[in-house]
């Protein structure tokens, strides 16, 4: 079965509905004929300012979501990126192959260093894209499953393994992109033209899958909507209505078509109104399944631990390979 690969950062509490729809629901999906591994980026984390005690919560949350999500540890490989060492290990060979000019094109060290300026930004958000690779190719996956946001780390990824294997012995695959296209992107509820993101989208932008669901259906009737009163998908002109009937779409499988048919006539209120009932009723199960699962630390405990076990074998497989080829001495 064609190994997959894809990861998601502990930077907040909750996911939000773009990793979901962009990501974690093809996780669920590509279990079925797969042999998947998924693992909390916590040393992704650390690109960014962080809080030590934050950042163990969110790991531990972060695995109860994939599982609420679907994730099922029986399938799936389930771990924590700094249980398996290998990833830290392969990111420094690959910071050796990766051009200072290359790195510093990838449009996300552009878009996340752009507030305080790039001298403020870390050497490590500087390097994320390596780590990224190295992740990936740790695993030697067919695909990876990532939102559009993370298209151009992949090549990147590519980029480096296709080096690797020139310069030495083939080594690594090169991985393919699993990007639907429908639900790719989900936009910032307040600022459309910005993708909705963890870090830096603020709360009232985002869907968090594990807010209070009246607080999100309030958020998503406040959404900003564009001018104009019909209801159609134009992402140039409608940006704001076009990420609602997205999200809708997302959850109800109702072809984006439909629903213009649908609304024809209507108000943005009404889009709005039922769209909140669509996403309530959707969270809420979610919800409560995570908050079960993080009742039940030990087993929690247990599924993490069994994962790295898992990964950890196959990546240090993949590491001794590397080493071996770069001209490491082997120790006795
Ligand atoms: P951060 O702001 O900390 O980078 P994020 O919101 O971008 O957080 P990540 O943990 O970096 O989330 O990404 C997890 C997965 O979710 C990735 O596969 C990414 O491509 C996908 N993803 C992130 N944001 C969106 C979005 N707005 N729409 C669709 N997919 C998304
Ligand atoms: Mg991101």
């Amino acid at each position: 079965r064609p190994r997959v690969l894809s990861g998601i950062q502990p930077t907040s509490d909750s996911f939000h509905l773009g990793n979901y729809v962009g990501a974690v629901r093809q996780w669920v999906d590509l279990q079925r004929d797969h042999q998947p591994f998924f693992f909390i980026a916590d040393m992704h984390a650390l690109t960014v300012e962080w809080d030590p005690k934050l950042l163990r919560e969110r790991t531990l949350r972060g695995a109860a979501q994939l599982i609420a999500a679907g994730v099922d540890p029986a399938k799936s490989a389930i771990f924590v990126q700094s249980h398996v060492p290998a990833h830290a290990q392969l990111a420094w060979v690959l910071n050796g192959l990766t051009g200072f000019g290359e790195a510093r094109r990838m449009t996300q060290f552009k878009d996340k260093s752009a507030k305080g300026g790039e001298g403020a930004a870390s050497v490590g958000l500087f390097a994320y894209p390596v780590l990224m690779a190295a992740d990936i190719l740790l695993y030697r996956p067919h695909y990876v499953p990532v939102g559009e946001d993370q298209r151009q780390h992949l090549e990147l990824t590519r980029d480096l393994a296709q080096r690797f294997n020139s310069r030495f012995k083939k080594t690594f695959r090169l991985p393919e992109p699993y990007i639907l296209k429908a639900t790719a992107k989900l936009y910032d509820l307040q600022d459309p033209t910005r993708k909705m993101s963890k870090s830096s989208s603020a709360p009232s932008g985002i869907i968090e899958m594990l807010d209070d669901p009246k607080v999100t259906a309030k958020k998503i009737r406040s959404a900003v909507t564009d001018s104009g009163t019909e209801i159609r998908f134009d992402q140039e002109e409608k940006p704001g209505v076009s990420n609602l009937l997205t999200i809708y779409s997302a959850l109800t499988g109702e072809p984006i078509s439909a629903l213009e048919e649908q609304y024809a006539g209507k108000m943005y209120g009404d889009l709005k109104k039922d769209l909140a009932d669509v996403v309530v009723d959707f969270v809420t199960p979610f919800r409560d399944r995570t908050l079960e699962l993080l009742d039940d630390q030990d087993h929690l405990m247990q599924v993490l631990a069994k994962g790295a076990e898992t990964a950890g074998a196959v990546a240090e497989a993949t590491l001794r390979d590397v080493y071996q080829r770069v001209g490491f001495v082997a120790p006795a």
